[in-house]
């Protein structure tokens, strides 16, 4: 096997679960099992064989001469009309790893993980698989999901073989492997790498997110009677709101460590033209890759969303939606990271993972850290998803050498 291999078994599995609108390897699902039963051919053939944790993840193990294993991780679970790349690249790129081994024993032992459920996309869960390997999985904070047809999470779970409270057993086992470090490639899912002319990035950690719903209370009134000075519009206290969130994330964006933040929903009442709106509703998602900066942008963002309703002589109340602190990845690998895309490519551009991924799971437990490949027109979760095939090769001959200085550093002790 080599790079050109496993691009040619991206394209295999692609055209095997994908129909005209993408990928439809969507967890717990048939396409999604088909995917895993092309991958034990695929592993047959090296003489492998996966074995399932009770959160319903795949392990395929090569012993090495010690016990300490490096992990390898992905997923071969897609969104709906997902692309080729997002998952099953981390999971291929592993088998290769484990190949360049066969006949022979790693100093350590090496296993690649296919995760679980990464994606979410049938019940809104997202990093099911791995957050029960990582033991952070509450089985009572989802029983009770049911996807759009009805079918309840459990009951999905069951066809598969695996209940619910059973799911944390899955963190025993993996620490019963030696876990020391943990590696995952993945596609960038967005534009930078590409827009900065780059192959492969090194990625330092992943934003915290802050996640809030905004309402705004004034009076709704005539369009047309109700001179301008005299009004109480809750959608322009609103948009000022929205403006002035979009300043705070510019004033904290520094090169390696951007902020974003998104107005992602906005509704109004009375929600006709002849009404001045009385009442807007606003859903505001702030990310960071800093606690400080997140934190500071957020006490930002509620002076600006007061100084807005005041001005317009509205009121606003806020409504927590979720939060997840951001998290930075563990700094020894990101210089081996850094070294081995650099002996690559030249150039190791850091960057933060906007989307959350298994590694943050994995890196709660162990040291971990993963590589990007270049997005192009940052594109992903859609048929379009793509990388050009000179990034993907790079991208995979910098990832294999991760792999051997990881070893390298695992079995010296010093990871
Ligand atoms: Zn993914």
């Amino acid at each position: 096997m080599s790079a050109r291999d496993v691009i040619a078994n991206l394209r295999a599995l692609a055209a095997r679960t994908s129909d005209a609108h993408g990928a439809q390897r969507v967890a717990w699902g048939s396409v999604w099992r088909d995917a895993r039963r092309w991958l034990d051919d695929l592993l047959a053939e090296e003489g492998l064989r996966a074995e399932s944790d009770a959160a319903g993840n795949n392990w395929i193990t090569v012993p090495g001469a010690r016990p300490e294993t490096v992990i390898i991780g992905g997923h071969l679970d897609s969104v709906p009309n997902g692309g080729w790349l997002d998952g099953p690249l981390g999971v291929l790129a592993g088998l290769e790893a484990l190949h360049r081994f066969k006949g022979t024993t790693p100093p350590v032992t090496l296993a690649v993980v296919d995760f679980a459920d990464e994606e979410g996309a049938r019940f809104s869960r997202s990093l099911l698989g791995s957050s029960g390997a990582s033991g952070s999985l509450v089985p009572d904070s989802v029983r009770g999901l049911v996807d759009r047809q009805g079918v309840r999470l459990v009951d999905a779970l069951a066809e598969n073989g695996v209940d619910l409270d059973r799911m944390p057993e899955a963190r025993g086992s993996l620490d019963r492997r030696h876990p020391r470090a943990y590696l995952e490639l993945h596609i960038e899912q967005g534009p930078v790498l590409e827009a900065t002319g780059r192959s492969t990035g090194v990625v330092i950690g992943a934003y915290g997110v802050e996640r809030h719903v905004l309402r705004f209370v004034g009076q709704a009134a005539h369009s047309g009677s109700t001179p301008i000075a005299m009004r109480r519009d809750a959608f322009l206290a609103a948009a000022e709101t929205a403006l002035a969130c979009r300043e705070i994330a510019r004033r904290y964006s520094t090169p390696d460590a951007g902020m974003v933040c998104t107005v992602g929903t906005v509704s109004v009442e009375p929600g006709i033209v002849t009404a001045i709106p009385g009442v807007c509703e606003i859903a505001l998602d702030q990310r960071a890759l800093e606690s400080e900066t997140l934190r500071t942008a957020l006490a930002d963002a509620h002076e600006a969303a007061s100084r807005a309703a005041m001005a317009n002589g509205v009121t606003v109340q806020w409504r927590h939606l979720w939060r997840i602190d951001p998290f930075r990845f563990d700094p020894r690998l990101v210089d081996l990271c850094a070294a081995a895309v650099q002996e690559v490519t030249g150039h190791a551009p850091r960057l933060p993972s906007g989307p959350l991924h298994d590694a943050v799971e994995m890196g709660r437990i162990m040291p971990a850290v993963m590589m990007f490949a270049s997005s192009t027109n940052g594109l992903s979760h859609c048929k379009e998803e793509d990388t050009p095939e000179a990034d993907l090769e790079a991208t995979l001959d910098a990832f294999l050498r991760l792999v051997d200085k990881t070893v390298a550093a695992v079995a010296a002790n010093q990871i």
